[in-house]
């Protein structure tokens, strides 16, 4: 078990659960409002709340540790009384938030590379946080280009893998060596272990789906399983609240494949870095779809590695070799 009392995995587990209540009271008071960024995706002022917010307290525990975030205040600008809004929640929490302190703090270390670096994802997920579905906050450290911890705060999953949109939430964290574990957001001490299932035939697997059709290319993820002959997704989520369920067993595998109409897209960081060591300290695997492990050390966008499959392991080399035909 890891030891809550490491200065950053005590960082990271007190960061993301400050950030889960702020998530509910925003969802809460602002359903459904959105800017939309230049990639069609859309953004909330919880998204920026939250990046403001866990950015400061990075700043303040490790001031050295760049920070590598997918919200900038150059988005933020576009909203007409967006900052205003955000600055009036990340108050509560910090009183000498401004709109000038927010810009600084949603940029913080934006521009550092470093051998050590965290990455956020405040929201990811926001279209599920828009449609009161699956979201998570997503933290993880990086040295070295290996992800050594990752923190995932879950507030609509159950003992840290089940699906429960009106319970207390699951923060999630796994510690390079040291296992992944679940607790609850109103105890954020009682610890429990996650593994991954143990099926080993194809027959058995159970996809877990992303409700996104268009983050994956639908009729190879049809051939794909038809081939298998495995389970196709029982309950769709979005965001990386899959690679807890992974980990938790409660499925066998999801896969990206690149979507029909960008086949040039690529995974950003921290999409990715805090999902996976939780998946791989549970006893899964991840890699890209050629199987290549994934290259943390490349900056926000994971240039080198196309699409992404994440098993519980015994699977990876049997949808490894499908995938070979489909592809
Ligand atoms: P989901 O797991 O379905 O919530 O999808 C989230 C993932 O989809 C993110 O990790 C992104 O890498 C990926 N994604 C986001 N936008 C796009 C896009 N426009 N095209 C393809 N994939 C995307
Ligand atoms: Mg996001």
């Amino acid at each position: 078990m890891f030891s809550l009392s490491n200065p950053e995995i005590r960082f990271a587990v007190e960061a993301v659960c400050e950030a889960i209540p702020l998530a509910r009271q925003i969802q809460k008071e602002m359903a459904g409002e959105s800017l939309t960024k230049s990639d069609e995706s859309p953004v909330t002022v919880a998204d920026f709340s939250i990046q403001a917010l866990i950015a400061h307290r990075l700043s303040q525990a490790f001031p050295h540790d760049p920070l590598l975030a997918e919200e900038s205040s150059r988005v933020l600008k576009k909203g007409q009384g967006t900052v205003e809004r955000v600055a009036a929640y990340v108050r509560q929490s910090l009183p000498q938030a401004t709109p000038e302190k927010i810009y600084e703090w949603i940029d913080h270390g934006a521009s550092g590379s470093s051998d050590r670096f965290w990455t956020l994802d405040p929201i990811d997920g926001t279209k599920g946080f828009l449609r009161g579905a699956q979201y998570v906050v997503a933290l993880a450290l990086i040295e070295k280009g290996k992800v050594q911890l990752g923190v995932l705060g879950c507030p609509h999953l159950k003992n840290g893998c089940e699906p429960d949109l009106k319970g207390q939430g699951s923060i999630v964290i796994a510690v390079r060596g040291q296992g992944t574990w679940a607790a609850p957001v109103s105890d954020p001490k009682k610890f429990r272990p996650l593994k991954v299932t143990d099926h080993r035939s194809s027959q058995d697997a159970a996809l877990l789906g992303s409700v996104e059709s268009a983050h994956t290319d639908k009729t190879k993820l049809r051939k794909l399983l038809q081939a298998l002959g495995a389970k196709s997704a029982a309950v769709l989520m979005d965001s990386q609240a899959k690679y807890a369920a992974l980990a938790g067993g409660r499925g066998d595998f999801f896969l990206y494949f690149l979507p029909e109409k960008k086949p040039d897209y690529r995974m950003k960081i921290w999409d990715v870095a805090p999902g996976a060591i939780l998946v791989e300290e549970a006893g899964g695997r991840v890699s890209d779809l050629l199987g290549n492990p994934i290259d943390f050390s490349c900056g926000g966008t994971l240039q080198g590695n196309p699409g992404l499959l994440a098993t519980n392991g015994h699977l990876h080399p049997i949808i490894l070799q499908e995938l070979k035909k489909i592809l």
